[in-house]
């Protein structure tokens, strides 16, 4: 039974994103487009497997896929979002 825990989540904290695309050309479903200013978005999160090779691959660390790890990265580097 899918519970909420399970749900894709993908976020990209553009602080530390370099821009680079890795995530995208390493996302086996496609998940990512790239924005106007050059950033991936997870655009397509329903096809998330979890799979974890876009958070794995970022070189700068940019890619976080809980929300708890989220909440974290903004209140330990005091980022706005
Ligand atoms: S966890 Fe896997 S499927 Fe999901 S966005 Fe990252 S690379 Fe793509
Ligand atoms: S791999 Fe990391 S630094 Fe490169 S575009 Fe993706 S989020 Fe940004």
């Amino acid at each position: 039974m899918e519970n909420a825990k399970e749900k894709p989540f993908i976020w990209v904290n553009k602080k530390w994103c370099k821009r680079c695309g890795l995530c995208k050309e390493f996302c086996p479903r496609e998940v990512f487009t790239i924005d106007k200013e050059g950033y991936p978005h997870p655009e397509n999160i329903d096809r998330c497997v979890r799979c974890g090779l876009c958070v794995i691959q970022c070189p700068d660390y940019a890619i976080v896929d809980d929300e708890e790890a989220k909440r974290k990265v903004i209140e330990e580097y005091i980022l706005d979002e």
